[in-house]
């Protein structure tokens, strides 16, 4: 293996660690800071933060993402909040709570260190966005306003209407334009990172090609900072942005790079309903509807075809408030999804299929009035008559889960650097901080405090002993890599087969939503390991990737893309297997409670999976690291939401 698994949590009380860390890391003077050149691959919240902090500190950073502009990343489409432990409603809210919350809400597969950090850094983030003008919701009195999002019985999570990410990654930008107008930063849109080049164990620089034009660059660097965000889309439908890929993580990982968790999935249980063969996108309903929406189904399966209102209170069963009294419809999502599926599955779901459930707003509507409904969440629900052409002022919505976010990806350590030196992962790309189930608004809060608070002081750490290493891309690993770059690319225009690339990602991701979606079991899965390499060698004998290599070519931008999908699925359906206990979103069928919920298996799953890739999967497959995970503070417990 390149470099070493060695978690690095500091010694010493939890809630000292990340000071005591701090204390102690290296730094980089300010005048050698400019020696420094730093690759960025994103520029999402993760990415977009990191790069504006860096700069700003005085590194010369270059900042590589796909789309057109920054502004487009995928965390645009964050909708309903992000959390911090300010307690600003006086309801018994403190770091140590959101701390546990978020431990107990990944199922109790987290680090307590990461998380402890997490929850430390996250009022900064408030007060860093507020200062750069971000429109949070404010309360009558000017005080920003509060809501609650799931697994958690505060009102912890800061908003802007159904548009925090927006908001968010407007003043992200903003301090990333200044920091490219200063000189510190150099933006390379519309440019995609193909491969990382590794020289002498060390994380050295990238291969990139540019989208518009065809052109393939190589890149070096004293450090490179993947922020490449997660990769839900290998299920073909799900509420990520049509682009969102694994392709940055997955070549990192056959680089030599370790990948954690890949198996761990979120599911979120508030989704317009999949309509259609031909759609392509699913598209999510925030879960902060759950502050005021109540969640339902006839009780009877003979009432499903009646219209909603037709069904009398006494015949509907309100099955979260019924299964989870004391937090109702604010259940975590793991749990509230698989309810979904649950009265599903019994046949009492509504709308075409039978495969949706209500979330209704007519008590809030009456409570508080459709005013204020609208103010909390109005572009939310014309999103969804857009969509639906329903209006869900008079009629409740309709939803069920869909996938949504990846828990899984890069192994980091404490400094958020993987395995080679000089290689840092931030955001959804990592694993570190959610555990098997991350909890609603965390992913914004983990994004924003990897890139603006802990980076900053983990990456000086790693090139205070790094001056003057800087390769030149002469060197053959550069020049490897980008052979290696360029054979694939003519190996996907070579196929000229006839299929076309979303059917064959369609079918991948409909037999991972069977065998590796919200439930798994050893039958299913061992089935989609047989069936994942057949469909893989069907791909490079009967796909089309029309056009050219010189030139702008989306097909051939989502050829690759779907070629690492479909290696990367059997990694995945691997881990699944391996993990023989259900924990969080990971449901393995034979391991559930009497009631139902995910039994883990803590004597011998209390651990992080990570592979270490060992060559072509048909003849070597991967390598299994475990991490043990030391619970030091909090007490493993069946979770319980009761
Ligand atoms: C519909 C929706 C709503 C959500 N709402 C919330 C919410 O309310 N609260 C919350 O906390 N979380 C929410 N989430 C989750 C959250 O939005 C994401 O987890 C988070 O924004 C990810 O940020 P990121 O910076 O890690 O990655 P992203 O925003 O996905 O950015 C990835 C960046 O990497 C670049 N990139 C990727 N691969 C390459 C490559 N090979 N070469 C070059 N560039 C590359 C992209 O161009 C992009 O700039 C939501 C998610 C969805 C789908």
């Amino acid at each position: 293996m390149i470099g070493n698994f060695d978690a690095r949590v500091p010694s010493g009380p939890l809630d000292r660690k990340w000071t005591s860390h701090k204390d102690h890391s290296r730094l980089v003077s300010p005048n050698n800071r400019r020696k420094f050149e730093i690759i960025v691959v994103g520029s999402g919240l993760a990415g977009g933060s990191a790069v504006a902090t860096l700069g700003e500190l005085g590194y010369r950073v270059r900042c590589f993402c796909y789309q057109d502009s920054p502004r487009r990343a995928h965390s645009i489409a964050a909708q309903g909040g992000i959390n911090a432990a300010k307690n600003y409603q006086n309801d018994g809210d403190s770091i140590y709570r959101l701390f546990y919350d978020t431990i107990k809400g990944g199922d109790f597969r987290s680090r307590e260190g990461n998380v402890y950090r997490l929850a430390e850094v996250s009022s900064n983030i408030i007060d860093q966005c507020v200062a750069q003008g971000v429109p949070f919701a404010r309360e009558y009195g000017g005080l920003l306003a509060n809501r609650s999002f799931g697994g958690a019985q505060v009102s912890r999570t800061f908003y802007a209407r159904g548009q925090t990410g927006q908001q968010l990654l407007l003043g992200c930008y903003q301090a990333l334009c200044r920091q490219i107008a200063a000189g510190t930063v150099q933006m390379f849109p519309q440019t995609e990172m193909l491969d990382v080049v590794v020289v002498d164990g060390h994380a050295k620089g990238i291969v990139t090609r540019n989208l518009r034009t065809g052109k393939i660059d190589n890149v070096a660097a004293d450090a490179v900072v993947l922020a490449t965000g997660g990769y839900g889309n290998v299920f073909y439908l799900s509420t990520n942005a049509r682009g969102c890929n694994v392709t940055a993580t997955y070549r990192a990982y056959k680089k030599g790079a370790l990948f954690a968790n890949p198996c761990f999935t979120q599911i979120h249980p508030t989704c317009i309903p999949h309509s259609g063969d031909y759609q392509s996108k699913l598209t999510l309903m925030s879960e902060s509807l759950r502050n005021d929406g109540r969640v339902w189904v006839p009780k009877r399966k003979e009432d499903c075809n009646k219209a909603p209102n037709e069904i009398p209170e006494a015949d509907r069963d309100y099955y979260l408030e019924r299964k989870y009294p004391s937090y109702g419809n604010l259940a975590p999502r793991d749990i509230s999804s698989r309810a979904a599926k649950e009265v599903c599955d019994e046949g009492r779901g509504v709308g075409p299929g039978g495969r949706g459930v209500y979330l209704d707003f007519a008590d809030a509507i009456k409570r508080v009035g459709e005013q204020t409904i609208r103010e909390r969440y109005g572009n939310l629900f014309e999103v969804y008559e857009k969509i639906t052409g329903e209006n869900a002022y008079q009629v409740p919505m309709r939803i069920y889960p869909a996938v949504h976010y990846t828990m899984g990806g890069l192994w980091v350590d404490y400094n958020l650097m993987s395995n080679i030196p000089g290689l840092f992962v931030i955001g959804e790309a990592n694993f570190s901080d959610h555990g098997a189930n991350r909890l609603g608004a965390s992913a914004l809060m983990q994004g924003l405090a990897d890139g603006y608070f802990v980076l900053p002081y983990t990456l000086p750490n790693y090139l205070a002993g790094q001056m003057g290493k800087r390769p030149s891309t002469d060197h053959a690993e550069f020049k490897k890599a980008d052979n290696d770059v360029r054979a694939k690319i003519d190996n996907l225009l070579k196929i000229n087969g006839k299929r076309s690339l979303d059917s064959i990602h369609r079918e991948l991701g409909t037999l991972l939503w069977d065998k590796c979606g919200m439930a798994r079991n050893k039958a299913g899965l061992e089935e989609a390991l047989r069936k994942i390499p057949e469909l893989r060698e069907r791909f490079w004998r009967e796909v089309r990737v029309p056009g050219d290599g010189e030139d702008f070519n989306q097909s051939l931008e989502r050829a690759g893309r779907v070629a690492d999908f479909l290696e990367f699925a059997e990694l995945m359906c691997l881990d699944a297997l391996a993990r023989d206990e259900s924990c969080g979103a990971h449901f393995r069928e034979e391991h559930q409670t009497p009631e139902g919920e995910a039994l883990r298996d803590d004597d011998n799953f209390a651990d992080v999976f990570a592979w270490e890739f060992q060559g072509n999967p048909a003849t070597a497959g991967p390598k299994l690291h475990r991490e043990a995970l030391r619970f030091e503070t909090v007490h493993l417990a069946q979770r319980s939401y009761k």
